[in-house]
């Protein structure tokens, strides 16, 4: 069984991916941690993720250690991932680990879920992949990741936070390549006013459908 689960920033595909994993008992993989890691290994560098070269050779020495950064999670680090993640020779690099994940999953798992922006259009578009578009408007997706933020002791605006993932949204969403959109099969889940627990029920019962089909 594989679940690709796709969708903009903050609309609650991390959470959940991680609940239908434990559920399924499948591995699961974050692959915006990939692109993350090689936005935080460049700017590490002192390097400008809009630079290819940069972006490209981060990314083809991406190790298991770099998915380890501490400032993996940070707004800074989410802005330069979306810059390198627009660059195809990035993509490249990364794109053999998905689908190898995806296919043989590791720990002996019988399927895997993968969360991300393009899993269900571009890692594994076969139609036996189970396919989720999640998102929610702006407004609640920011205030989730403000939350977050706030949580964490950061002091970011609500208005800086909807700012930045406004700007993200568009980069992912017009990129030449892998653009952010919903796959043709995918099932839409628009989490916004939903509970974690009521999006994990929809998205079951989506599964529990289509087993039955
Ligand atoms: O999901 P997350 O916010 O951690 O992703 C960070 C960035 O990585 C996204 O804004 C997007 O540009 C990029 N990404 C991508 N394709 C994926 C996962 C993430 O382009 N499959």
């Amino acid at each position: 069984m594989i679940i690709a689960i796709d969708g903009p920033a903050a609309a609650g595909k991390g959470t959940l991916a991680r609940r239908l994993a434990d559920h399924f008992g499948l591995a699961f993989l974050d692959t915006g941690s990939l692109y993350r890691a090689v936005g935080a290994k460049v700017l590490r560098a002192g390097q400008d993720p809009a630079h290819n070269k940069a972006a490209k050779s981060a990314a083809e020495s991406l190790s298991p250690a770099d998915l380890q950064a501490p400032e993996l999670r940070t707004e800074a680090v989410g802005a330069a991932a979306s810059v390198v993640a627009a660059q195809p020779a990035v993509r490249d690099a990364l794109l053999a680990f998905q689908r190898n994940f995806a296919r043989r999953p590791p720990g002996g798992a019988k399927g895997a879920v993968l969360d991300g922006r393009d899993i269900g259009t571009v890692i594994c578009p076969e139609p036996d992949v189970v396919k989720f578009f999640v998102h929610a408007s702006p407004e609640a997706r920011a205030e989730r990741r403000f939350k977050e933020l706030q949580a964490k002791g950061d002091s970011a605006t609500y208005a800086r936070v909807l700012q930045d993932m406004n700007d993200r949204d568009t980069r992912d969403a017009s990129r030449g390549v892998a653009a952010l959109k919903k796959a043709a099969d995918a099932y839409d889940l628009d989490t916004t006013g939903l509970s974690p627990d009521q999006v994990f029920e929809k998205a079951l019962a989506h599964i529990q459908s289509r087993s039955r089909a």
